[in-house]
């Protein structure tokens, strides 16, 4: 049994009718200029959602991307530290607190690597927030993770960075991608 693609009335199968419109799918002439203005209004729409979002994007600010990038990448992070303890405390990923990517060196003090993965190593909320990330306890378990000569690199001098809005877009697209492909994978 077919019916209309408008009004979702059965209408005759396409042998026993010669009406083009009802050969098309619909009741009649009338079914098929309501479904074109619907699908019209639809594409409309469609473009109007698209141009909006577009423009939104074009008078983001600097620092609405770095938040979208450092969050894209702080997102990688906790992935890719499912399952491992606090950097800082140990506490277990047990699912019992929320679980922060915690910068070793801030990104205040450091943004040149703040998107370094070295740098960055999940904690519990109370480390990372509490405890401005513990740092003392966390450089003994980074230490251990990452090994002495890393350790000192992150400590060490570091090319003054200054990101422009293209490069925090292709930060948080990398991230966005890595992050799919790590949940992909498990
Ligand atoms: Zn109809
Ligand atoms: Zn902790």
């Amino acid at each position: 049994m077919r019916k209309c693609r408008q009004c979702r009335e059965p209408i005759p199968s396409k042998k026993d009718c010669t009406d083009p419109y009802t050969n098309g799918g619909f009741c009649d002439i009338a079914c098929y200029g309501l479904n074109k203005a619907k699908k019209d209004r639809e594409s409309r729409d469609k473009r109007k959602r698209k141009e909006h979002a577009e423009r939104k994007e074009s008078i983001k600010t600097k620092a609405e991307h770095a938040r979208e990038s450092q969050a894209a990448f702080n997102a990688w992070i906790r992935a890719r530290d499912q399952g491992l303890p606090c950097i800082s405390c140990d506490k277990a990923d047990d699912g019992s607190h929320q679980r922060h990517a915690s910068h070793y060196r801030s990104r205040g003090a450091c943004p040149e690597i703040a998107y370094e993965p070295l740098n960055v190593h999940t904690s519990c909320a109370q480390c990372n927030t509490m405890k401005s990330g513990n740092i003392l306890e966390y450089r003994i378990r980074l230490v251990k993770k990452i090994g002495q000569s890393a350790v000192d690199w992150l400590e060490g001098p570091h090319e003054p960075k200054r990101y422009t809005i293209d490069e925090l877009k292709e930060i948080k697209a990398r991230y966005r991608r890595l992050l799919r492909e790590l949940q992909f994978d498990t």
